[in-house]
Formats: C-alpha cells, structure tokens, sequence
C-alpha cells in the first residue's frame, strides 16, 4: 500500500512546484483571500502554505490525508461539471507519502485549532487564527533517486514562483507572497473585490482588477503593449459557426503585433479559471497573429476562457494542466476570433 501511494505520488509530483500548485489550489477550494508560501531551499527542505480560508474540522482532519477522500465531488456527475481546482482526493495522500506533512487548521466559526502530524496520525491543539496552514517537509526524503534529479534551489524556487503566479493571474481577487528562505520574494496584493472563484464574471470591475494584477505581475510593459480583450462571439464569428454554440467567453489581454515579442514565457491560457497548457488554444492564438507577426516573433498574452463546463474534461491527468475539450474546432474558433477582432479595433 506504501508503494501503491508513492507511485500514484509519483504522478502528483514532480518537484517542489508541483505541492505548492496543489496546495494553492486547495486553499482557493477553500475561499482563501490570503495566501502565503513559505519555502526553504527551493522547496525541498520546506513548502508551507497558509491560508484564511473555511478550515477543517477536527474531526475531519484525519480524512484529509487518506487517498481518494475528497470532499469536493459528490457524485460522477459532479465529475462533468467540476467548479474547483481539486476532486481527485490524491493530492495530500500522495504529498504525505514522500514527505513528512502536517496541517494546522482552524475552521471558521470555531475557537480551536489542531494540528495533525502526517506521519504519526497525531492530533493535538494549537493556536492559529481561522484557516489552514500544509506544511511539507524533506520531499522525497525517502526516495533519495527522485531527489537527485531536483535542480537548484534556485531552479526550484523559479518553478515554485512560477506556479503561485499562474494562481495570482487567474485570481486577482486574492493576495499572495512567496517567503524564501525568510526573505519575502514576491508579493501581488489582493485587487478589487472577490469574484467568486473559477467561474468569474468579466464585470468591468473584475477586468480592471485583473488589470491591475497583470501589471502587478507580468510588468507595466507587458500592460502597455496590450490590449484588453472582452469577447462573447462577434457576429462574423457567429455567421462563421452557424452550428456552433454561442456559450464561450473569451477576455484578458493580447499583445499588440508591433510590439508583442518572442516571449514564450508570457503566454498564459485559462479555462474556467484552471491554467492549461493546451495545443489547440496554443495554435488558435498563434493563428490569429499569424498574418501581423512576423518571423520568429511570439505573441504575449493572457487569455482566459469561460464555457460550459460539461464540455471541457478537466480529469484527464493529475496534475490537471491538461484538458481535453469537447468540441476543440469550437474551442479554436472562438479564441482566434476574441483575438483577431481585438486586434482589429483601433486603439484609444
Ligand atoms: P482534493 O483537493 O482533490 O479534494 P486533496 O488531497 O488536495 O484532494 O485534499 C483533500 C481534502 O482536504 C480536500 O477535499 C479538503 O476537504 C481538505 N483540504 C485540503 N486542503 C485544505 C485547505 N487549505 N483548506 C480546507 N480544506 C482543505
Ligand atoms: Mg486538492
């Protein structure tokens, strides 16, 4: 059984990046507005995060660890439709498996907290405001082999930044900082009101928020050089899908073609809040500059996409970073138009 849970760890996690994504994600489960990561050496010797979210009740703290527990999916047919970041119940059996875990947790409402020792099963009290702290420590020690193909400490961290800043692009509604080694590294403040999770409404206060995390975030430049997309099918695009249905929504920025760069690192998609990393998003965005950039030159963007949920399969593999879409000529369609008629709109 130990084995079985360090193979399915195995596919959870890669590096350090890969707890501190699961970990984030549970704290925006819980409606956090404030998360704080807490590493050393990269992540490898420590990963804490904490948040001021729901909270777990004492009684409930045991089952957080056990494999398949989650308290997220009811049924297969929540399986269609998943409005949160987890619902796999993997995550923390499988960090706990390479690591020496504890969760310190307050529920809201409720006076105490607890801590649970992962190792021992150990409960015992202890004093926190409401909310959860995951801390993580030696990953891998026990599987020294996974150990020696880590990089630096200092690759580590940039990957480990590199989530949480995935996170804070699709949630501007919530605060985050990343402490290393004691320093504080990053810090994006919570911007306008809270949203309401993965499935945010592009209210005008909600793209001026996201505004002003994108600035906070990826640079005044990449602000500057952009213009801010808000699509919901233009009627050429709708005279060109007459089979298709009108259930997408695209917003966010695209880079201007004459000043957009050979940045592939600035290239961010969403799905329903979830980032991705996705071919026919990737291919659809390229295709709507293809006829305005030039060269080797790449687009910068950061594009989110909402739609009906029952038509994106977002359990496709663990880590989630893949989907696989229901009808993906739709998909395409629907981006390389939001992004073409943008970019054909004369700037103010
Ligand atoms: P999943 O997120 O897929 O449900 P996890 O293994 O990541 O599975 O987490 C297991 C369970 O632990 C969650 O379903 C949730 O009930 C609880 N949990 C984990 N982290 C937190 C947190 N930060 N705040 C509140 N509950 C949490
Ligand atoms: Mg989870």
């Amino acid at each position: 059984d130990e084995l079985i849970s360090q193979i399915a760890a195995g596919e959870v996690v890669e590096r350090p990046a890969s707890v501190v994504r699961e970990l984030v994600d549970n704290a925006l489960d819980a409606g956090a507005t404030q998360i704080t990561v807490r590493l050393l050496a990269g992540g490898v010797r420590l990963i804490s995060v904490e948040d001021d979210g729901l909270g777990i009740l004492r009684e409930e703290l045991p089952i957080a660890f056990r494999r398949h527990a989650t308290s997220k999916i009811g049924s297969l047919q929540d399986l269609e439709s998943v409005a949160t970041m987890g619902f796999r119940g993997e995550a923390l059996a499988a960090i706990n498996a390479i690591a020496d875990c504890a969760i310190l947790s307050r529920a809201h409402g409720l006076s105490e907290a607890f801590l649970l020792d992962g190792r021992t099963g150990e409960l015992r009290p202890v004093a926190r405001s409401p909310g959860t702290t995951v801390e993580v420590k030696e990953l891998f020690y026990s599987t020294p082999a996974r150990r020696k193909f880590l990089k630096t400490d200092a690759t580590e961290l940039a990957h480990c930044i590199e989530s949480v800043r995935r996170h804070a692009l699709a949630r501007p509604d919530v605060g985050f900082a990343i402490w290393h080694e004691g320093r504080l590294v990053e810090q994006w403040r919570k911007c306008g009101a809270l949203t309401g999770g993965l499935l945010f409404d592009a209210t005008p206060e909600a793209l001026d928020a996201l505004d002003q995390r994108l600035y906070d975030v990826l640079g005044a430049d990449f602000v500057a050089n952009s213009v801010r997309v808000n699509w919901s099918g233009s009627k050429a695009a709708q005279m060109a899908r007459l089979d298709a249905a009108p259930s997408m929504r695209v917003w966010g920025r695209a880079g201007i073609p004459d000043a957009a760069r050979s940045r592939a690192d600035q290239q961010f998609a969403y799905v329903n809040g979830r980032f991705v990393r996705d071919k026919v998003i990737t291919h659809a965005a390229r295709s709507a500059y293809e006829d305005v950039l030039h060269g080797n030159r790449q687009p910068v963007y950061a594009l989110y996409l909402a739609m009906d949920p029952t038509r994106v399969d977002v359990n496709v593999h663990p880590t989630k970073i893949e989907v696989r879409f229901r009808d993906s000529r739709e998909v395409h369609q629907a981006l390389r138009h939001a992004v073409e008629d943008t970019l054909a709109v004369p700037r103010a």
